[in-house]
């Protein structure tokens, strides 16, 4: 009978199948390196099992027929000492011969490619597998073989997968009668992992990693030697529901380790009942570290949505993209159980628990951020960045953003610094936040453009995240204080006067430059530089530094300028910029004292340098460095 239900798709035959590139190197790596923590490849099976029994069940809502045969899901592992097998066993939705071929032979995910560079230099942590999506693969770190046996739900047919890691698998038909719904996986145990074909170690491993995943998971010894009874291994509880006052933390990480796929400890556990108008459980972790795709622009929030304990879907997009690195899950108790995915985008339900958990996020970080700081510090440094998408992505939340974002700044001595803080500590007659952008703190905190600042005793923000210079731009103020440019524009600060301790800086100042020289000057060194800058001026931001570049009033800031030159498609026209002359300075003081005698080449010739000078200050490459190099040789020679 069974020969009458042999499929009529694909080959009768056992196929043969290579690799993906990838995987095949992945599977080298697997097979011959010696981990710490072989047991990892448990936790990613029954995690791969129990998603496969969820899916089922999420499935079944609109199909019950897929889950009637079977209706009690749950999870098996069988061990057989003689045979040397471990087999994982789930009646969950099973894969058909494609899915075999496509799950467990490529690699959907981005991003593989950078973990296994870092496992194979060593440096990589084989437990963060899971977060990769090749958890599967573990499998060969302990089996020299591996056979998967899958029926699909609802589906006739059995296909066999079988591999031994090296470069290739087969996929051919079974014996359908052998086989129930769902997934075998049979790991033929190698020398060194016979270790997992022990009762304890199996009930150790599960109660460790994978005690709250919400169905049994059972044990079940073969063998000559083995006990008939069949044990349960876990809890199987959905923790979410239980009291907060009966889950201690070791409980949680477990529960945030099979959420999250990572090994560290959640840095914030976020555990409430909503009740009133809508009622659901939010059982939410700030992770402890960053993870590998948090800037992957394909990388969104994860949270798991429930109804009623069945899982729904994981992309309901329940928080902000900003949001993104919270992992964990919301069980609603009053939305429908048949809603399908797509209905989600327009549920009310789903809407009014989307801003109440979001809310709840920025409220909690808030609460931390004031109770304690050090640990607000770990969070805003691993994800701070991401953060700051909030503050123009969100407009309705950009005051409560704003409370708790915090910049390293010339004032902070390397601790971070909160916008109240800076508040609190202005100037008097200083009006504005300033800041400066830019992608290396050590060189913003010396650029010319920051000296006046500094000695009038002026904090100014260093901003040197990519999104800095985006949401400056959309953000308005803090406070009432406009954010302000310090390379931008003109500097305002006439009305502030230098800070009196301040050393030789004030001396050169005391003899004044020649008034009508200087004006000489400054019309002489924009005729030589033509259309490459818009303005000459003097400036009043430069204590040290003879000049600088600074965008004008209504053009965009530098370090904004700069990320979208650096862009591949170089269609941003390149803005000319003001270049300021700092007349205190001795060199200015001399060329202005030369420029009374007219616009010789040698004065044409320092007003080049003098702006190729304030590229090299910004970090920049002169335009023409032949000739950079050509006068440069001459001045010394001169000297
Ligand atoms: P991930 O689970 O992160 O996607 P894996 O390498 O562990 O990565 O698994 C790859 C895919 O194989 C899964 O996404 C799933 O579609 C499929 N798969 C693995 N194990 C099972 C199973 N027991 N039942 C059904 N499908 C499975």
């Amino acid at each position: 009978m069974s020969e009458q239900q042999a499929p009529d798709t694909a080959a009768e035959t056992p196929s043969s199948h290579e690799f993906q590139a990838e995987v095949s190197k992945l599977l080298h790596l697997m097979v011959h390196s010696v981990y710490s923590e072989p047991e990892v490849f448990l936790r990613e099976l029954v995690s791969n099992a129990a998603d496969a029994c969820d899916k089922l069940r999420y499935a079944a809502i609109t199909e019950p027929d897929l889950l009637a045969d079977d209706p009690q899901l749950a999870i098996t592992l069988t061990t057989d000492k003689d045979a040397g097998t471990l087999t994982v066993t789930d009646n969950g939705i099973g894969m058909s011969h494609d899915e075999l071929v496509d799950n467990l032979g490529t690699i959907a995910r981005s991003g593989t490619k950078a973990f296994m560079e870092s496992m194979a230099e060593g440096k990589g942590d084989i437990a963060l597998i899971g977060q990769f999506g090749v958890g599967f693969y573990s499998a060969f770190i302990v089996a020299e073989k591996v056979d998967v046996y899958s029926k699909r739900a609802g589906a006739e047919e059995v296909w066999h997968w079988s591999s031994n890691g090296t470069d290739a698998f087969t996929v051919e038909p079974a014996e359908a009668d052998d086989y129930p719904r769902g997934t075998t996986i049979v790991l033929k145990v190698n020398e060194n992992s016979r270790e997992f074909l022990e009762a304890h170690r199996l009930e150790h491993i599960v109660k460790t990693y994978s005690d709250h995943v919400a169905l049994p998971i059972r044990l079940e010894e073969n063998g000559a030697e083995a006990t008939a009874e069949v044990r349960q291994l876990n809890t199987a509880g959905a923790l979410w529901a239980r009291p907060k006052s009966e889950i201690d933390a070791d409980q949680y990480k477990e529960f945030y380790g099979h959420v999250a796929g990572a090994f560290d400890d959640p840095a914030l556990t976020i555990h409430y009942r909503a009740e009133g108008r809508n009622e659901y459980t939010v059982l939410l972790f700030v992770p402890g570290q960053p993870p590998f795709d948090l800037f992957d622009p394909s990388r969104q929030g994860r949270i798991k949505l429930y109804v009623r304990r069945v899982y729904i879907t994981d992309d309901a997009e329940l928080l902000p993209s900003y949001l993104r690195f919270v992992r964990g899950i919301v069980d609603s108790e009053d939305m429908p159980l048949n809603i399908s995915r797509e209905m989600l985008q327009n549920n009310p339900i789903v809407a009014a628990i989307r801003k109440a958990v979001g809310n709840r996020v920025l409220s909690e970080l808030k609460k931390t951020a004031e109770k304690d700081a050090d640990l607000y510090k770990t969070i805003w440094s691993a994800f701070g960045s991401v953060l700051k998408e909030g503050l123009y992505e969100d407009m309705e939340r950009r005051d409560d953003l704003l409370e708790l974002v915090r910049f390293k700044s010339t004032s902070s001595d390397g601790e971070t610094r909160s916008l109240k803080d800076y508040v609190a500590d202005m100037a008097e007659k200083q009006t504005a936040i300033y800041y400066v952008t830019g992608d290396k703190e050590a060189q913003i905190a010396n650029s010319p453009q920051i000296e006046g600042y500094k000695a009038r005793g002026l904090e100014v923000l260093l901003l040197t995240d990519p999104v800095d210079s985006f949401w400056t731009t959309t953000v308005l103020g803090y406070d009432g204080k406009p954010f302000k440019s310090v390379t931008q524009g003109s500097a305002d600060l006439d009305s502030i006067p230098a800070k009196e301790d301040d050393d030789d800086k004030s001396e050169d100042s005391k003899d004044d430059v020649d008034e009508s020289a200087f004006g000489t000057l400054m019309a002489a060194v924009k005729q030589t530089l033509g259309d490459q800058v818009s303005e000459v001026k003097r400036s009043q931001r430069l204590t040290t530094s003879p000049v600088c570049l600074v965008a004008d009033e209504k053009g965009m800031d530098r370090g904004l300028e700069k990320i979208l030159a650096h862009r591949a498609d170089n269609s941003m026209p390149s803005v000319a910029r003001v270049l300021e002359l700092n007349a205190s300075h001795e060199v200015i003081k001399a060329l202005a004292e030369r420029a009374k005698s007219g616009v010789t080449p040698d004065l044409e010739d320092a007003a080049r340098l003098l702006y190729d000078q304030a590229l090299i200050l910004e970090g920049e490459t002169v335009a023409d460095p032949a000739g950079f190099s050509a006068r440069l040789s001459k001045l010394m020679a001169g000297a």
